[in-house]
């Protein structure tokens, strides 16, 4: 471990010279001597072009020419995968706001260093560095889907389905999977949801994939059924599948192929935008609620996912978005609010699933703030259904 850290390269971006001369200092005290510094945020990303990334970089937050704000955003758009502490002397909830904005731009936010720095600080928020975790599936680098080949995929059976378990808390038992959609392209390999998904709805063509993860993954279910495994299954739905009226019967008629009921189907509802027509939806997913199918809204806390969601539609199950769990265990603000939610889901009577549960620290903080069910890479990555029942099998309540 010891000589792990010693091999890790820093990045210090600070207008005040004395600031990083004192940080410099520290960090070669804790035995990092792979320090760089600059006086600013366009230095700093220079910086980052020339050389190997750092594994972590010490921004301030005000700075006279490039503020830290615009330097996150700018490094979150260079695809910077090291992880990042921010210093400042501003209160506690500017700072807090900064860090939630990091966590929304993807990047591994460590913390928060506050003015006077404090030595034994930054060597706390240091040692909460993990190495980075990799992605669920080996993934093509981002490139635009084209519709064209989306058809063509669809065509060839080429969208195929991992599950990812989700662990009931209370008894550590694996209850529930959810379905996650991935491509498996003739020529760029594994392709990631996130690349396909807009396009699909951008085009018209999410109702056949949403069809075809139904089909596969209701079959799945009764697949493992028939191996003597009870699990219900969660499926993605994008608000593009709920325009058309008889989407209700569709999944009815999906359940009913292969003979699973529909309260063993929960699914997963994200709102990416604004709802162009908000009646459609509002009456299917009534009539799904009505006809016993689970309602989870996903993503909650985010884009459009919020207040006023739980009030208008029947949801049964809360999912807290990923942003909101890591890191909640250290952040005071973010552990309110988490428990806050928590506290609203349970009196609307709402199971609540915390997802990107990655650390121990998550979830012992999900556990304690009692969230009925997690998911997340501590537990286990979405693997291929044929996978499923060897990992049960060796699946313990960590
Ligand atoms: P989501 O519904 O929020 O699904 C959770 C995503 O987080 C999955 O990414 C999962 O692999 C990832 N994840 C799970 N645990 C962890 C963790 O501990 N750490 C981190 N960093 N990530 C974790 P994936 O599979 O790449 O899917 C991305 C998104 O694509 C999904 O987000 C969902 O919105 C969408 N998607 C996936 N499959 C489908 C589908 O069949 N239909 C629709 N409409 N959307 C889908
Ligand atoms: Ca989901
Ligand atoms: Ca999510």
């Amino acid at each position: 471990m010891e000589a792990e850290q010693q091999r890790l390269g820093f990045l210090v971006v600070d207008d005040d010279a004395f600031m990083l001369k004192v940080i410099t200092r520290s960090l070669h005290a804790l035995g990092h001597d792979r320090v760089v510094t600059c006086s600013n945020g366009v230095e700093g990303l220079l910086k980052l072009d020339q050389n190997t990334p750092p594994d972590v970089i010490l921004c301030d937050l005000n700075m006279p020419e490039m503020d830290g704000v615009e330097f996150l955003r700018k490094l979150a758009g260079t695809g910077y995968d090291g992880s990042l502490v921010v210093i400042s002397g501003e209160d506690q909830r500017i700072l807090g706001t900064a860090e939630s904005l990091a966590r929304a731009h993807r990047l591994d936010i460590l913390g928060y260093l506050g003015k006077p720095f404090k030595s034994e600080a930054l060597k706390e928020i240091l040692s909460r560095r993990q190495p980075r975790v990799q992605a669920a599936a080996p993934c093509a680098p981002a490139e635009p889907c084209s519709p064209a080949d989306i058809r063509r995929g669809l065509d060839a059976h080429e969208f195929i389905v991992y599950f990812q378990p989700k662990v009931e808390l209370a008894s550590g038992g694996v209850v529930c999977v959810e379905a996650l959609a991935r491509w498996q392209h003739s020529v760029r390999g594994m392709v990631a949801p996130d690349q396909f998904i807009p396009v699909a709805e951008q085009y018209g063509l999410i109702g056949a994939l949403t069809e075809r993860v139904l089909t596969d993954s209701l079959q799945q279910v009764q697949a493992w059924r028939q191996q003597g495994l009870e699990l219900k299954i969660a499926i993605n739905v994008s608000m593009d599948d709920l325009v058309q009226l008889d989407f209700p019967e569709k999944v009815l008629a999906c359940a009913e192929a292969a003979g699973i009921r529909p309260f063993d189907i929960t699914l997963e509802v994200t709102e990416s935008r604004l709802m162009r027509d908000p009646l459609a939806p509002l009456d299917i997913l009534t009539r799904l609620r009505l006809k016993r199918i689970g309602l989870s809204i996903d993503d909650f806390g985010t884009g459009y996912s919020n207040l006023a969601q739980l009030q208008n539609i029947p949801f049964d199950e809360l999912k807290l978005d990923r942003s909101f769990v890591q890191g909640a265990a250290w952040n005071l603000a973010a552990k309110d609010i988490l428990e806050s939610t928590v506290d609203l889901a349970k009196k609307l009577n709402m199971t609540v699933v915390a997802e990107g549960v990655e650390t121990r620290a998550d979830w012992d903080l999900v556990v304690a703030l009692g969230c009925d069910l997690a998911q997340g890479y501590f537990i286990a990555k979405p693997m291929p259904g044929a996978d499923l029942p060897f990992w049960l099998k060796t699946w313990h309540v960590p």
